[in-house]
């Protein structure tokens, strides 16, 4: 019986000076299976898989690869025994290169007994290679590298290895979507030859994508194991959080005010022929597969891309938007999907984030008013319920969702008449979305206009008053919640291109 399963980890329990954090877990999994390992910030997931890596030994429980007990003790026994992991946080070494990175402890050595340089740079371009990353050097410093870059070193370290199971701990956190793609073929392409991958997510369009089935735990519990076929979207929540929740989408009906923003047929390097109005107080969802454009087209309404033809209206009036600074001087704002790169001082408190804003660079010259700015923040920071011990704390020592009020709030300190949202619930725990997802709705029941990028269907579906769907560049299709029904299916078909096939008939 035993046979079937590559791993088991039974009855494991973990304590970390004295506070109980994993119960009784078990964990079993096939050859060639993905599994997503899902649940909410400090649910267990991490000290589960560290334990199986051997990071940290358990108190008592046991592991068996093949049906056979085995000791994991250090990094080495899980390594021999195939197991790799790819941390959620960076630790490759700064100061060596990506190819002595990726073999780190395995060097290739000469007849000599020298270290095999050229070996190791020539097997780590092929990897490289692999993952989209063929035009990196493998001689380059890592410390030279890019966040998302050294994610995909971090990945290929772990490809190289060989290894029959394979933990992606949040592997996605700072990846492009083009990334993204390369990681998710290499997924595939590991699971048909056997290995068994463990991926925790929070994002359920990729956990869709790319799991057979999902396990969640809650409270260092084991909750349930399922295929991912069987199990809703609202099931995965209630289970993640622990009962069913109420309100989790607001109940927001819109009085959309008057128009003021229409853009016609705009065309940028990336997307072309981009038409559609806006209104004070409406929620206009924008969804579509990754790298179709989304994110290029606000980008262009914020002047961070160049808008090649076309017209932008605000208010009416025919405007022309060459920088981030003259869109928030149009009080125009944007919440970057990538936060920690463009949205937070991760390494400063609180108080600093909220109070110095990411904006300076782009409002010199702009006089803020300050006593303003600071009623906004203490309206809705107070809503906010952020989880803090003190406004001192260091951002960085927040959960995903924390730092991403922190994020939203500081942009609402500018006071915008249009508010653009990219993938705002990226990384954040099912909890948290629901508090952002609330404050989305005050923001624009006082009248903001907001354009809510996500790829998140159930999001999109329950959160805008109008939903358009992006298909390479392009707009494609407008869908209207009051008025039709719209399922996934509907969205996904327009979203993969499916329209192309159809006949309209005019
Ligand atoms: P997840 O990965 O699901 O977010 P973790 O496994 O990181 O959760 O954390 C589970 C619990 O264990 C949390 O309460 C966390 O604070 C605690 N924890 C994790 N690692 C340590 C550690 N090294 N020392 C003390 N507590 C820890
Ligand atoms: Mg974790």
């Amino acid at each position: 019986m035993n046979e079937d399963y590559i791993l088991q980890m039974k009855g494991i329990n973990k304590s970390f000076s004295g506070v109980h954090v994993l119960h009784d877990v078990s964990f079993e999994m096939r050859a060639g299976e993905v599994r997503a390992l899902a649940g909410e910030n400090g649910a267990g997931k991490s000290t589960l898989m560290k334990i199986l890596g051997g990071i940290y030994d358990c108190d008592s429980g046991e592991i068996l690869i093949q049906g056979e007990k085995i000791g994991i003790g250090s990094v080495q026994d899980a390594s021999r025994h195939g197991v790799s992991i790819i941390h959620q946080e960076i630790v490759l070494v700064q100061d060596m290169t990506v190819g002595e990175n990726i073999f780190l402890g395995r060097e290739f050595k000469t007849r000599s007994g020298f270290v095999d340089f050229r070996r190791i740079y020539k097997e780590a371009s092929e990897i490289l290679g692999r993952i989209g990353l063929g035009d990196l050097s493998p001689d380059t410093v890592v410390r030279e590298l890019s966040l998302s870059q050294q994610q995909m070193v971090e990945i290929a370290k772990a490809l190289s290895a060989n290894s029959r199971i394979l933990v992606m701990d949040e592997p996605t956190s700072s990846l492009t979507d083009r990334e993204v793609e390369f990681l998710f073929d290499q997924i595939r392409a590991l699971s048909k030859k056997g290995v068994s991958i463990i991926y925790i997510s929070h994002k359920m369009d990729e956990i869709n994508q790319i799991a057979d089935s999902i396990t969640i735990m809650r409270d260092g519990r084991h909750i349930l194991t399922r295929p991912i076929c069987g199990i809703s979207y609202e099931e995965i929540i209630q289970n993640m959080v622990g009962h069913k929740i109420e309100d989790y989408y607001p109940d927001y009906k819109v009085k959309p005010g008057k128009e003021v923003l229409r853009v016609e047929h705009m065309t940028t390097e990336k997307v072309e022929d981009i038409s559609f109005t806006l209104s004070e107080g409406e929620i206009l969802g924008i969804t579509g597969l990754m790298g179709a454009g989304r994110t290029e087209m606000v980008n262009a309404l914020f002047g961070l891309e160049p808008v090649l033809s076309g017209e932008i209206y605000l208010d009416g009036q025919k405007s022309v938007i060459q920088s981030p600074r003259e869109a928030m001087k149009k009080k125009i704002s944007l919440v970057p999907e990538d936060r920690k790169e463009k949205g937070l001082f991760l390494e400063n408190s609180i108080s600093f984030n909220m109070t110095v804003t990411v904006m300076d660079e782009f409002i010199k010259g702009i006089a803020v008013d300050s006593k303003k700015e600071q009623e906004i923040l203490d309206e809705y920071v107070n809503q906010l319920d952020i989880k803090m011990a003190d406004t001192e704390q260091l951002v960085v020592e927040l959960s995903g969702g924390n730092q991403q009020k922190v994020v939203i709030s500081k942009w609402l300190a500018s006071a915008p008449r249009i508010l653009i949202l990219d993938e705002p619930t990226r990384g954040v725990d099912v909890g948290a979305k629901s508090d952002i997802y609330h404050l989305i709705c005050k923001i624009a029941e006082k009248g903001v206009a907001i354009i809510l990028i996500s790829s998140e269907l159930p999001e999109v579906m329950n959160m805008s008053s109008r939903i358009g769907v992006m298909c390479e560049g392009r707009l494609v299709k407008f869908f209207e919640p009051d008025k039709e029904e719209i399922t996934q299916e509907k969205i996904m078909h327009y979203a993969t291109g499916g329209y192309e096939h159809e006949t309209y008939s005019q």
